[in-house]
């Protein structure tokens, strides 16, 4: 176990806002309390937090963008600096974190830049698609929806009308099974109020692989499959997208999915800044770190998030990009830090895996918590609930200011 250097005081930074870094602040914060000549800084280049899990409702229009973008400042105590600017690039031996708002120095960094879509270099793809990483994002997916149908509506040929009012989904992991099931759900309603007959839409769910979300059990696999068929969900398993063209999603086996609207939910790796950052980075470009979450031969940098690649000793493999991972990842990094200056020793990272939910559509979803699967409403009514309880957590979080004088 490496020592840690007690009392060292220099600047923290945490380089993004989402689920790990803005928990690692929170946390922190906290912790500094009796530390107020530790500067703490947070820097994005939003001044929101954004709640990712929910956007498959603002893509749905069940829910509105803002409302999934938390202002940063209303969590912040006044203790914690926030940048809100874009970041560039790393000076790893100067301590600097390069931004648009100029250099930031550092003693102790934390990067938790998330992740962005991945392409796999399928010709085409990133150009002829809409991705779902973002609010932004899910309010075009929404909009082109909504615009598809219009057009659809407009068209006389009854074969155009269902080609215009399509909407084909690339990849059957959670986003893309629970965005399937939420738009099966509205689209018939929105057709409806655009004057095209509520049997005109589709939503069709292509997967490379033999079945959708990979890696669940097979009863949640059943279950989620059922629910999206009563949606009229079309279930395309086993299909590799070769490349995306105006026409469509061209298929290895030589079929080509046509539709009116292409949405990417097909994987994701990590941003490029990282990739020319000198890091070590292993599987997607995640940065690879040691059981204190810290990368490797750079302890004074820590990762949490997507970004870091983390193999759980469980089961040999990475660690899946999901919020709770994100969450416990960032807490462990707030108590590393923590210790650091205390001169405590640092704590090993380990998961505890809550469970997986995913909603299938806009009332009823699919869980698997300790063993148990359901089906149905009860697990989208947890879904919900995990949802709010993430809300109020955050509120809750919020970090003292430290006592005057
Ligand atoms: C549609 C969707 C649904 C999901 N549903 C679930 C779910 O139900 N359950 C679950 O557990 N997980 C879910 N996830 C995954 C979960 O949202 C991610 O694992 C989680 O957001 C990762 O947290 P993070 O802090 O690593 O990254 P993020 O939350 O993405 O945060 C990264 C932050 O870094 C900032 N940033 C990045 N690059 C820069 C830069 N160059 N300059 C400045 N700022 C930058 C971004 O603005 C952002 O605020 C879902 C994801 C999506 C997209």
């Amino acid at each position: 176990m490496d020592a840690p250097t007690a009392g060292d005081t220099g600047p923290i930074v945490v380089a993004g806002a989402g689920y790990a870094g803005l928990h690692v602040a929170l946390r922190l914060t906290a912790k500094l309390r009796s530390r107020p000549q530790v500067e703490l800084t947070l820097v994005d280049r939003h001044d929101y937090h954004q709640v990712l899990t929910e956007l498959p409702r603002v893509a749905g229009g069940t829910r509105a963008a803002d409302a999934v973008r938390i202002p940063i400042q209303d969590m912040l105590a006044t203790r914690v600096r926030f940048v809100q600017t874009q970041i560039n690039g790393f000076d790893l031996a100067g301590r600097r974190l390069l931004t648009g708002a100029g250099p930031i120095d550092w003693e102790r960094l934390v990067l938790a830049l998330g992740s962005r879509p991945n392409d796999f270099a399928i010709p085409g793809l990133a150009k002829r698609t809409l991705s779902l990483y973002s609010a932004s994002d899910a309010e075009q997916v929404w909009a082109a929806a909504s615009k598809a149908l219009i057009a659809a509506a407009a068209a006389t040929d009854p074969e155009q009308q269902r080609r215009l009012a399509t909407v084909v989904i690339g990849g059957g992991g959670a986003t893309g099974v629970e965005l399937a099931g939420e738009l099966a759900e509205v689209l018939p309603k929105l057709a409806k109020s655009h004057g095209l007959a509520p049997d005109r839409p589709s939503v069709q769910l292509v997967e490379a692989g033999p079945t959708i979300l990979a890696g669940s059990s097979p009863q949640l696999i059943d279950k989620a499959t059922k629910i999206l068929s009563d949606l009229g969900v079309q279930v395309r398993t086993n299909a590799k997208i070769a490349a995306a063209t105006e026409e469509g999603f061209q298929l290895t086996d030589g079929q080509l999915v046509e539709g009116g609207v292409f949405v990417w939910a097909g994987g994701l790796k990590a941003p490029e800044l990282v990739a020319d950052s000198g890091l070590p980075t292993g599987h997607n470009g995640r940065v690879k770190v040691d059981q204190y979450l810290r990368v490797l031969d750079h302890p004074q940098i820590y990762v949490a998030g997507d970004l870091a690649s983390v193999v759980d000793p469980g089961t040999g493999h990475v660690l899946p990009p999901l919020a709770q991972v994100a969450l416990e990842e960032g807490e462990t990094v707030a108590r590393n830090l923590d210790a650091e200056l205390n001169g405590r020793p640092l704590e090993a990272f380990t998961f505890h895996n809550k469970g997986f939910v995913v909603s299938v559509g806009t009332h009823r979803g699919v869980a698997d918590i300790a063993g148990i699967t359901s089906g149905g409403h009860v697990a989208h009514l947890l879904k919900d609930a995990i949802e709010w309880e993430y809300r109020q957590s955050v509120k809750h979080l919020r970090g003292w200011d430290p006592v005057p004088g």
